[in-house]
């Protein structure tokens, strides 16, 4: 959970960063990862610095410590065997100078990995001096022999020979010691240049990836965006669909530019579209009344001969023309011919099926096409819509229309149709208007 939200802020830090900053990251996350391992090889440079502190300070000592061991040894033998080739008790102060000196020595070996060599040493040491005075003490006090010198010469040249083994024994171990030390820090040094150069490297490559990770993302982005500009510009852009890139770099901001450019087509289009629906009405309607007008009255005309040619259904067409409307009109001004026209269309309408459709033709004059109707049936409507209006009043007026009925015929043409109807109306108002007349009565 707590990693998904740092995920998420690392996500978000890297949407808010400019471009420039985003490649920077390279580089920096690089090195986040390379701090770590350089601390580390920093501590391994203290340890191999360690090393050679170490051997400087105790390791070649010790090894001088006991070459001069050596040499003393050698002294103090050699100043033994002087007091007792001189018969002089006195002489052997020196050897007692030079075998402190080395007891002193011995100590050193206290608290390094020959502690123990050490204290065998200064055993062998004690026994071999605390031997040695006596037997030349012993010789000189004698004069030069005594009973028991042979054995205790024995036991004196045992203890030197021990001692002396001992003390090269150890010589060459710590020489061993100081060699095998100088090899591991030859190894560890080498090592340390491995690491460095493997740390180089992963640096390296952890920002080239991080550096072609920003460049992928930003080119796929840039290809998003370019995808997004040619479908607008080639015009199929869908107005609902925005660009999502929760971006806010420079990217971002063009993207949501293009973004409230695709609004504001949005807008333009939806205006359009509801200018496209008004001016369709406009085409089709009658301002007036409300109807349809000729435009539509073609439309429908050509769908019905259409369906008549395809399933033979019948249909047909009445055309009512207002009797003396220019009488209402002269009487009583135009406006409340214009009003009493709105009514006549409203009578019309309601007293059709909705089936039917109804449009001015023109004037005073009305058209309706009656869908699957014959035209005797086509008589018996507008012989119920004449009634209708002569029934009623418009305006506190009364009226009376004629009405001219023709059905449509195999092979006629739309005009035909439409001449025939008016020529049914024309015997209609002939023969004393307030009537029906069908086409084939005539
Ligand atoms: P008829 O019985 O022979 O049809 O006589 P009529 O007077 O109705 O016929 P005519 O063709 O002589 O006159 C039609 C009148 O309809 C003339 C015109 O002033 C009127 N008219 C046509 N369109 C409109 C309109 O939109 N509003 C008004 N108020 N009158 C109109
Ligand atoms: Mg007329
Ligand atoms: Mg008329």
């Amino acid at each position: 959970m707590k990693s998904r939200t740092f995920f998420h802020s690392l996500l978000s830090f890297y949407h808010r960063v400019s471009i420039f900053k985003k490649f920077l990251l390279a580089p920096f996350l690089g090195l986040l990862l390379v701090v770590p391992i350089f601390f580390f090889l920093l501590l391994t440079t203290k340890e191999i610095q360690d090393e050679v502190n170490y051997i400087n300070k105790k390791t070649f000592p010790l090894y001088a410590l006991t070459r001069d061991n050596v040499m003393l040894l050698e002294k103090i033998s050699h100043n033994i065997n002087s007091a007792v080739a001189a018969k002089e008790e006195l002489w052997l102060e020196d050897s007692l100078t030079h075998a402190q000196l080395m007891q002193k020595n011995m100590q050193e070996y206290r608290h390094t990995p020959f502690e123990k060599a050490g204290e065998e040493l200064a055993t062998y040491f004690d026994s071999y001096f605390e031997h040695v005075l006596e037997l030349s003490k012993n010789i000189i006090d004698s004069d030069g022999y005594y009973d028991g010198i042979e054995q205790d010469t024995k036991l004196s040249m045992n203890d030197y020979m021990k001692l002396d083994l001992a003390l090269k024994s150890l010589q060459k171990s710590i020489k061993e010691k100081i060699q095998r030390d100088i090899g591991s820090l030859d190894t560890n040094t080498n090592l340390l240049l491995i690491k460095g150069a493997f740390l180089f490297i992963f640096w390296f490559i952890s920002t080239i990836i991080v550096t072609l990770l920003v460049y992928r993302d930003i080119r796929k982005r840039i290809s998003q965006i370019v995808d997004a500009s040619e479908k607008i510009a080639h015009g199929d852009v869908d107005f609902k669909d925005r660009l999502d890139l929760p971006m806010k770099d420079e990217l971002g901001q063009i993207v949501s530019s293009i973004n409230i450019f695709i609004s504001k087509l949005d807008q333009d289009h939806q205006e359009l579209l509801q200018t496209k629906k008004e001016l369709q009405l406009l085409y089709v309607r009658d301002k007036l009344t409300g109807l349809h007008n000729r435009v539509k009255i073609d439309e429908v005309l050509e769908d019905e001969i259409n369906r008549f040619k395809r399933y033979n259904i019948a249909f047909s067409i009445i055309i009512v023309d207002i009797d003396y409307f220019k009488k209402i009109n002269d009487s009583y001004r135009h406006l409340v011919g214009d009003e009493i026209l709105k009514g006549f269309a409203r009578k019309l309408q309601d007293n059709i099926r909705a089936t039917d459709f109804i449009a001015r033709w023109g004037g005073e004059e009305f058209l309706i096409v009656s869908s699957q109707t014959d035209e005797e049936e086509a008589f018996n409507l507008a012989e119920k819509l004449r009634q209708k209006i002569e029934n009623c009043s418009f305006e506190e007026l009364t009226l009376s229309a004629s009405f001219g009925v023709a059905s449509y015929e195999t092979s006629q043409t739309q005009n035909q149709l439409l001449h025939n109807a008016d020529l049914a109306l024309y015997k209609a108002k002939e023969t004393g208007r307030n009537r029906v007349v069908c086409f084939k009565s005539l």
